[in-house]
């Protein structure tokens, strides 16, 4: 009933503080960007360009990147740390945190010139690989059904697929040089399983924009810089192609137990803010002559949380350490996910609560850090897909959709 079951290997899990170094230059850059800097982007819906820039020019947004291409070739668990600071220090990493999600499908299954064409400059910041396109309106979770659709065009001045279709909430696409784009090359008709006929392409958004691709801003609730993206005839050249044609689900399958990995960790960063400023303030703010933090009722919700914070930070280096050892980490990679979004969020629901009437003031940022932890019980990946996986590949039962 457990992947662990059939293998004696024994996993090294760090505990505490690991790779401090990294932990410690993260809160350095994040002390230049307070509270009002997000406030203010946040008011205007605007992109956090000068965090980016820090972020990219000290190194940090390509530690995925292998070294001979640029990168720090670190582990994904250097990611995660990263991410989670950020977070813990107030800061988002919505802004910049695709390259880490989609690393593994580039990484794994494009070509050598493709990693040569692209990683060094994704390395250096002068080429920004920040979108990802895989949801759509009409099909939403259900991804295998997919209708934007590529077809290949023989061109004696060079082969290409003529795209068409709709990509909604896609998170960048406005401040992203590349997008990784799930298609369907083979009509769904036309193949034995659902699961094949999809293929993965880098759109150079330069390029298409204006020329076959539009992209709308989508206001939400949150500052995600999310949009529409309509798709009307694209050309994109077969030789941005990721992998093998019509493998593409299974290339963005593999990827997506490190983005559940990375999705926790940022949301084990903000509990960590959440508990901390919430234990801050119970224990400043006096009414009735007494801290509120005296009263039960104030420290329950708050310690209650904390414990929950700790379960899931055991669960998300566990699920690092399967993934590093390239064991079978689909389970905890999932619960990892599901456990830290809940963790952040009645973290959240607690220090809302400390703060009384002040929680809905946007100088305090528990309320715009309260709206961002929402989005993790439905992005990437809902509550109730994860608990689907679980329920078949773990429990047995059967496939219920
Ligand atoms: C802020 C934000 C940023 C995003 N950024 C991106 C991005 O950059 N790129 C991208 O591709 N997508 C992005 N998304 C989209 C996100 O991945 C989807 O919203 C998510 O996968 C759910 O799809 P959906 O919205 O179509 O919901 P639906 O699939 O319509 O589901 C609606 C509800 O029904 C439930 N449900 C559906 N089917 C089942 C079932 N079989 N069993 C049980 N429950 C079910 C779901 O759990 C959900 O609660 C973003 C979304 C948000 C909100």
């Amino acid at each position: 009933m457990n992947n662990l079951q059939n293998t004696d290997q024994a996993l090294d899990i760090p505990l505490g503080n690991d790779y401090p170094e990294i932990r410690e230059g993260i809160r350095r850059i994040c002390a230049n960007f307070p509270g009002s800097y997000w406030q203010d982007l946040d008011e205007r819906r605007a992109y956090p360009d000068a965090f980016v820039k820090a972020l990219t020019e000290a190194g940090y947004l390509s530690v995925l990147i292998p070294e001979e291409y640029g990168g720090a070739g670190l582990p994904l668990r250097a990611a995660s740390v990263i991410l989670e600071e950020i977070h813990a220090s107030g800061c988002n990493a919505g802004a910049c945190h695709a390259q880490m999600y989609t690393m593994g499908t580039l990484l794994r299954h494009g070509s050598e010139e493709q990693k040569q064409r692209w990683l060094p400059r994704i390395a250096d910041g002068s080429l920004r690989l920040q979108a990802f396109g895989i949801t759509e309106p009409t099909t939403g979770s259900d991804t295998t059904q997919l209708k934007t659709r590529a077809e290949l065009v023989q061109d004696p001045a060079g082969d290409y697929y003529r795209v068409t279709g709709q990509k909604v909430f896609i998170s960048r696409a406005l401040h992203s040089d590349l997008m990784m784009l799930l298609v369907r090359t083979t009509p769904a008709d036309q193949v034995e399983k659902k699961t094949q006929g999809l293929s993965v392409l880098m759109v150079d958004l330069r390029e298409a924009r204006g020329n076959g691709l539009e992209i709308r801003p989508l206001r939400t609730m949150v500052n995600h810089n999310t949009t529409e993206i309509f798709i009307d005839g694209l050309k994109v050249p077969v030789e941005n192609r990721i992998g093998e044609e019509g493998r593409g689900f299974r290339y963005i399958l593999d990827g997506m137990n490190a983005e559940r990995i990375i999705a926790a960790s940022e949301m084990l960063g903000y509990a960590r803010w959440f508990i901390e400023t919430a234990s801050n303030y119970a224990r400043e703010r006096r009414v009735f002559n007494r801290p509120i933090g005296q009263n039960q009722g104030v420290q329950v919700p708050i310690a209650r949380a904390y414990t929950e914070y700790v379960a899931a930070d055991m669960v998300l280096r566990k699920a690092s350490a399967l993934f590093a050892a390239g064991l079978p980490c689909g389970e905890d990679a999932n619960i990892a996910k599901l456990l830290a979004s809940e963790t952040a969020w009645h973290a959240g629901e607690a220090c809302l609560q400390t703060h009384g009437g002040f929680g809905f003031a946007s100088e305090y940022d528990v309320e715009r850090i309260w709206r961002e932890v929402r989005v993790a019980q439905v992005a990437p990946v809902s509550t109730n897909l994860i608990l689907a996986h679980v329920a078949e590949h773990t429990l047995g039962l059967p496939r219920s959709y």
